[in-house]
């Protein structure tokens, strides 16, 4: 039997769900295939981004997100202790996920939703459009590519399937199928530390200590961080992380029951409800993939759960996928535009999955600077020498939980589906985040009179702001018609928009990054579509003499 669909996603986790969504609300028909039957054994992400919350908010599933069943107003405190029943060295104080300010550069704020709960609305999403077909215990064998498309040989439970497609994308996580029949190695370092994951149920949990509900607690022993423990569902379920070091090691059951009777400083009850030995790895793929198979999420990118990117930025690699793979499959994506998923994507693998690392060696770095001895025992001359480590462990900490830079500045500035405008690359901070419209660059957020932001304009095809007394951009306008190229021209007069966006004429390409900017008409709008639709990849570098 051999079915033939437009694309097929391998893999139904968050990202590869997120990318039958995205491509369901796009329009276009794809199939997933997931080896399991969806069930999640131990949610491994909970943190959604703010990136992708926008994206949610695109998607208009923000309902869903707001009514996930994590208490809205659970604090998200990040506490810095000896033990539960030991003492506070810090805390950096947040409140609950319904109640963390929006900051200003965003329409929205990031969200704890952890997987069990992110994943079935993400496959919600991705049913809702009626063009996704999900198949869950049905597992990726082989994978072929042909000239005119991609050849699958799948394996249910009944039997074995071949399904044709024009175009394949391996979502398929870590161990990625996709990835080892192209051949694609990964670079980086394979093994950071050798972890041990308990998710425990605790329903007196808070009760048992005296530092209150937080949903992060890292742990501090004479030997630096050794333990972090995290309010999974903000409720009863936890998850301890025995950190590990980069030598391989296999917490035993001693061990991991050792391990929480230290944390709280005495014996409790609790059920261990599941165990995950893992790596923690730094790896980018070399290559994302061939003319028609790509990779995205854990297939391309493993990274330190250390800020929690990397479901984030799988996210990022779906939402840049899914607007190409619309284009080529309605036929105005030029013949360079799915190529340009690498150019864009991989530098912001690389940059993610370093600034993760760098997350884990803040976090150890306690175990350079050892705690002394003081540190564990009551007394004022102790509060003082706790006082004294937790604010310089609070401070370098901040670096992770203050990273709306690495969430939404990642940008695409050496695209060649982008026309850059000359003007200098601002540096590349984690923060603070400051917006830019330069090309390449996510198209800044700015609240409109009628309450919308200007991401909302954002998302279904390419958008013409014209700001202020602007140029018509009729040129562009008849440019992008002849080519087929889905464009809306919108007229902005807010001063803040102008304020943010520099330029009176600015092109936002589907995926609400900015694809050109200026004050005038571009000297050949025709090229410029071409450009930014993949067709003539040389002339985004040509062009940048050109325009202002
Ligand atoms: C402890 C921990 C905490 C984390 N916290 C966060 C966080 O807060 N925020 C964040 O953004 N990220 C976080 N991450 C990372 C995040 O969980 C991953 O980046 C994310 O799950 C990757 O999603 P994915 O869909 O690419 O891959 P996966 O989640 O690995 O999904 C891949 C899917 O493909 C399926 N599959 C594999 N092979 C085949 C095959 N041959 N045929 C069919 N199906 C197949 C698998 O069954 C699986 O369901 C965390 C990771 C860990 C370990």
């Amino acid at each position: 039997m051999t079915v033939r669909v437009p694309v097929l996603i391998v893999g139904g986790g968050p990202v590869g769900l997120a990318l039958a969504g995205e491509l369901g609300w796009r329009g276009v028909p794809c199939t997933l295939i997931e080896k399991t039957d969806g069930s999640i054994e131990q949610p491994k992400m909970d943190l959604v981004g703010i990136r992708t919350m926008e994206f949610c908010r695109r998607w208009g599933i923000l309902d869903w997100v707001r009514d996930a069943p994590y208490p809205l107003d659970y604090p998200q405190d990040y506490i810095y202790i000896t033990a539960l029943n030991g003492f506070e060295l810090a805390r950096e104080p947040f409140p609950g996920r319904g109640f963390e300010e929006i900051p200003q550069e965003s329409p929205q704020n990031r969200q704890r939703v952890p997987q069990d709960m992110f994943d079935p609305i993400l496959r919600r999403f991705a049913e809702r459009s009626g063009l996704a077909t999900l198949r869950y215990n049905c597992e990726l064998v082989s994978l072929t590519e042909t000239p005119d498309g991609v050849r699958a040989e799948i394996k249910t439970a009944a039997r074995t399937e071949t399904i044709e497609a024009d175009y394949a994308i391996g979502a398929d996580g870590g161990g990625s199928t996709v990835r080892e029949q192209l051949g694609i190695g990964m670079s980086g370092n394979p093994a950071l530390t050798y972890t041990t994951n308990v998710m425990f149920r605790c329903p007196d949990f808070s009760a048992l200590h005296d530092k209150g509900q937080g949903y992060r607690f890292i742990f501090i022993g004479p030997e630096g961080v050794w333990l972090t423990i995290v309010a999974v569902n903000g409720g009863d379920r936890f998850r301890m992380s025995i950190v590990g070091t980069p030598q391989k090691i296999g917490h035993t059951e001693d061990d991991i029951r050792g391990a929480l009777t230290r944390a709280m400083g005495r014996e409790f009850d609790y059920d261990i409800l599941s165990v995950m030995r893992w790596v923690r790895r730094e790896l980018v793929a070399d290559r994302y993939g061939t003319e028609r198979i790509f990779l995205a999420g854990d297939a391309a990118h493993l990274m330190s759960p250390t800020g929690g990117f990397g479901m984030n930025t799988g996210i990022g690699d779906a939402v840049d996928l899914g607007w190409k793979l619309e284009a080529v499959h309605k036929g105005w994506g030029g013949a360079g535009l799915l190529a340009s998923y690498e150019a864009e994507r991989r530098p912001v693998g690389l940059r993610n999955v370093a600034e993760a690392s760098r997350n884990l060696r803040r976090m150890l770095s306690t175990r350079e600077r050892l705690p002394g001895p003081e540190i564990f025992q009551p007394g004022a001359a102790s509060d003082a020498a706790r006082k004294d480590y937790g604010e310089w462990f609070a401070a370098i900490m901040r670096h992770e939980w203050f990273a709306n830079g690495i969430m939404l500045g990642y940008r695409y500035d050496d695209s060649p589906i982008v026309a850059p405008d000359g003007t200098p690359a601002p540096p590349d901070l984690s923060h603070p985040y400051t917006q830019t419209a330069r090309p390449g660059a996510r198209a800044p957020h700015v609240w409109l009179n009628d309450g919308r932001s200007t991401l909302d304009l954002f998302g279904r095809g390419f958008a013409l702001l014209r700001v202020g007394d602007a140029p018509s951009g009729a040129a562009i306008e008849q440019s992008a018609k002849m080519r087929g190229v889905p464009l809306t021209v919108v007229e902005l007069n807010e001063p803040g928009v102008l304020a943010a966006y520099q330029r009176r004429l600015v092109l936002v390409r589907p995926d609400g990054h900015v694809a050109w900017r200026a004050d005038e008409e571009p000297a050949n709008a025709l090229a410029l579509i071409d450009t930014v639709r993949g067709q003539s990849i040389q002339h985004a570098k040509q062009r940048q003499g050109q325009t202002s």
